[in-house]
This record gives C-alpha cells, structure tokens and sequence, in this order.
C-alpha cells in the first residue's frame, strides 16, 4: 500500500470536503480488502481504575479527583483481585488496569500488583498509559525505557492508548495543560514497540481541535508504525462533554462561553459531542489514513451500539471490549450497559461474524 498511500494534503481534502457516504464506501472498502473474511472481533474484559486521584486536572475530564476528596479512592489488591475473579468468570481474558497520577503511590505499588496479579491470574494485563509510565519514570528518575523494562518484568503485557488525545502541544496546552506533551507520549510508545510490547493508539476528537490537528494526529502515528509496527489498533472517540470542565465552557482561553464557535474546528460548537455524522466522517478517514494498523475500533461506549454497528461499515472491524466494568466515560454521564450477547446480536445484525479475540487481536473463538 505503501507508494499509493493517502497524503497529508488528500486526507485533509477528504475531511473537510468529502461527502459521507462515499467517504463510508472508501473506508469500507479498505476494511474488506485487509479483513476479508467479514469478521468483528471484541474481546472479553474489564476496565479496571485502580485510583481515581489524579493530578493532571484535564480539562475533557470527568473522572479524577483530588487526594484529598471525599470522592477519592484507591482500590485495595483484595478488591482488584475481586474484580479479576470475576472477570475470569465471564470469560475475560484481559484486564484493562488504569488510573490517575497518584502523587503517593510509587514503583513498589505498581510492581508488587502486578506480580501478585500474575502470581495468582492466567490473564493478560492491559495497562498504564503514557501519562502514568511518565509519572511514574520521572518520579525515580529513571528513563521511560528502564520503566517500561521494570513494568514488563513484573507482568504487564501490552500498554493501552490513552492518554493521546490529539497529539498537538497548540490543542494539548487547551485541553490539559499539565499532561505529558505530544512527543513523550509518542517516545512511551516507540520504546515499549522496541522492548517487544504491543500497544493501541487512540484519538480523541470532537473538542478544540481543528481538521489539521486530526490528519497531523494521524501522520505521527502512521509514521511511527512505519518504523516500529507495534500498533494493533486504532481507537478513535469523540470527547464526552458532561461534568468536564471544557464541557461547561470553563476552559481557560477567555472564551468561557461554551455557545461560542472555534473557527478551527470540524464542530460549529466546540465543546459540544461530534455528531453521529462527524464521529463516521473522522472515523472512515482514520481507515484510509492508517494504512499499516490492521485494526480500527467501534467506539459503542461513547456513540451506543447502533452507531457502533454503522461504523462497521466506515472502516472499523473491531468492537472493542465487553466492558464488564467502565467508570471514565460514565462520569460524563454517557453510560451504555451492553451484555456480551447483545455485542454478538448488534455485530451479527449488521451482516458479520462475530469472534472474541485477544489481547494481541488473535481470534480465540468464534460465535
Ligand atoms: S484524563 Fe487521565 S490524566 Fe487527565 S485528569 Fe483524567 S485521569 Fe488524569
């Protein structure tokens, strides 16, 4: 694909000027020609937020508190292992172990979880985004790479995409201003690739950022799966605007006026969610653009299942998690509770084969 791959200038083009349906027959069409076999794979886990404390303060975000609220909390190993055992139970096979930038908690805390976890579990651990590996790096003065090593011997697996956002310091600085900048994130990820470890990225769109922002976002990821291949996937998701700060119009720029326009952004109202229109436009492009991931996610957490089953027909094959357990989206208020047989009925429905997979996105059964 490599030598006819879409341009930066061409995808912008689309983005902005393109009209939907044939945008959804282009990406549909790439989607067939690198999964054939019309599956749509979703794999059996939990979402597990070891703390909500966090001292990043973002603006999109909903979930985090400070140590010293009412509201914080930090799960103990006995409640962790609670939740693991159930997710066994249901058949998970992975964990998704995420939190916020505890400013207690040091590499002892991480390491013995983790072993004991691995100890005690057959289960993969999906976990700890680049904001918290940089953390958790600069705070015993250790690099990202001797981190990630640290972490991987302990038992992590493979690292989730957070913490991306739109890879741009102009939108970055907007949207959270304390959070690692555009190229730690991406130095976390080539590291891990160069350690072996496989990763996701993901984008959040639909907020302050403007069409270039998402094709430059695109660009750097595309670009460094050039060189390391260590992306299974591609997750885009569109910003969930209830109880954010940016949400509410408070976002730091003087503007202060959530009816107010960005003239930069794809939204006439930028703190506003995407349309169900603009969630398909963004995600089609992600699968022109991202010629060398072979998996593009359905976000139905954020846009609902039936939304969900259209995007299988603009580019994504992928449905992500069962989510036995979700807890950052919902603080926004968006909470879509779906059972494993109501993901197995909506990809069925929409004309695939549905099959759960693993971590590393290997089929392991199929329905
Ligand atoms: S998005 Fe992550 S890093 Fe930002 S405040 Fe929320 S928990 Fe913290």
């Amino acid at each position: 694909m490599k030598g006819s791959r879409i341009t930066k200038r061409a995808a912008l083009r689309l983005l902005k000027d393109a009209e939907l349906l044939p945008l959804g027959e282009m990406a549909d069409r790439i989607r067939k020609e690198m999964h054939p076999e019309g599956t749509v794979t979703f794999v059996v886990d939990r979402n597990i937020n070891y703390t909500n404390v966090c001292i990043n303060k973002c603006r999109f975000c909903a979930f985090y508190c400070d140590v010293d609220s009412p509201h914080a909390y930090l799960l103990s190993a006995e409640e962790i292992f609670r939740k693991i055992d159930e997710t066994i139970a249901l058949g998970g096979t992975q964990i998704l172990l995420q939190g916020g930038l505890h400013p207690h908690l040091t590499m002892e805390y991480y390491l013995s979880l983790l072993k004991a976890i691995k100890a005690r579990y057959p289960i993969a651990i999906h976990g700890f985004s680049p904001p918290e590996i940089s953390y958790l790096a600069a705070k015993h003065d250790l690099t990202i790479r001797e981190t990630l090593k640290i972490l991987k011997e302990a038992g992590l697996d493979s690292i989730p995409g957070g913490g991306a956002e739109i890879l741009s310091d102009r939108v970055r600085e907007i949207l959270s201003p304390r959070k690692i900048k555009s190229f730690t994130w991406l130095k976390v990820m080539e590291e891990a690739h160069l350690l072996g470890m496989r990763t996701t990225a993901t984008m959040m769109f639909g907020s302050v950022e403007g069409p270039e922002d998402i094709i430059d976002h695109l660009d750097r990821i595309r670009e460094l799966q050039d060189r390391t291949g260590g992306f299974t996937a591609f997750i885009p998701w569109s910003f969930q605007p209830g109880n954010t700060e940016l949400g509410i119009g408070d976002w730091g720029t003087g503007i202060g006026n959530r009816k107010k326009s960005n003239p930069h952004s794809l939204s006439p109202n930028p703190v506003n969610a995407a349309t169900a229109a603009e969630y398909l436009r963004v995600l089609a492009l992600c699968r022109i653009y991202l010629d060398n991931i072979p998996n593009i996610q359905a976000s139905w957490v954020t846009q609902g299942l039936k939304l969900a089953q259209i995007a299988l027909r603009f580019g994504a094959n992928d449905f992500g998690s069962t989510m036995i357990e979700e807890n950052v989206v919902a603080s926004t208020g968006v909470s879509y509770r779906v059972t494993k047989d109501d993901i197995l009925h909506a990809i069925r429905s929409a004309g695939f084969h549905p099959a759960q997979r693993d971590t590393c996105y290997n089929v392991i059964r199929r329905f």
